[in-house]
């Protein structure tokens, strides 16, 4: 069972990934995780990694691909794996599954969320600049209002979290995704899920999907 999540930020992929490995037995591999982690191991090319990272430049398609390489090595990813972040480009993409990498996908599930719910479920963010405490104004609202429930301090909205940095990050995020999926959907083995539903909903479609595979 090889698999691959796509999806926009604030999809809520990585949740997802977890209740996924719990269900099938099967590791998530996060890219950026690997990639802390063949840092903090030193790994040779955690090694290379952390140099680039250094020169602020962008870890290159090849660095993370033998980063994610050396990770599928592990045993637990013998009866299969969920790739998050990875890959992110067509380019990467062709690489994996080029003759000398090999990297297989069984299929790819593609978390589809509208922009607009994303701007609304990210925008909704509000943070405590005195403790840090995060809320959501629908979600999870402060008992408080605008103010934190925990120091009284008023809530702040990160610039990260402004719709107009949300929709520019979506704009890259689509312009990177649409090769990939027209990529996979010409292998037939493309499934989108509806992300805007609850969260046990999205989990539900998932598995449904796997089911289906494994008939
Ligand atoms: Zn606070």
């Amino acid at each position: 069972m090889k698999l691959v999540l796509l999806g926009p930020p604030g999809a809520g992929k990585g949740t997802q990934a977890v209740k996924l490995s719990e269900k099938l037995g099967i590791p998530t591999i996060s890219t950026g995780e690997i990639i802390r982690n063949a840092i903090k191991n030193e790994t040779p090319v955690g090694k290379i990694a952390k140099d680039t990272i250094e020169r602020g430049e962008l870890v290159s398609d090849e660095l993370v691909l033998e980063i994610v390489k050396d990770r599928l090595k592990d045993d637990d990813c013998k009866d299969g794996y969920i790739l998050d972040g990875f890959p992110r480009t067509l380019a990467q993409a062709e690489m994996m599954q080029s003759v000398e990498n090999n990297i297989g996908v069984d299929f790819v599930i593609n978390i589809d969320v509208s922009d607009d719910e994303i701007v609304s479920r990210l925008s909704g963010r509000r943070v405590c600049p005195s403790c840090g405490k995060t809320y959501h104004v629908v979600s999870l609202p402060s008992s408080c209002g605008d103010k934190c429930e925990a120091c009284g301090e008023k809530l702040i909205v990160r610039k990260d979290d402004s719709p107009e940095v949300i929709l520019n990050r979506l704009k890259v995020y689509h312009e990177l995704t649409a090769p990939l999926t027209r990529f996979y959907d010409e292998q037939k083995i493309l499934y989108t899920v509806k992300g805007a539903e609850s969260l046990d909903a999205v989990t539900a479609q998932v598995m449904d999907i796997v089911g289906r595979q494994r008939r």
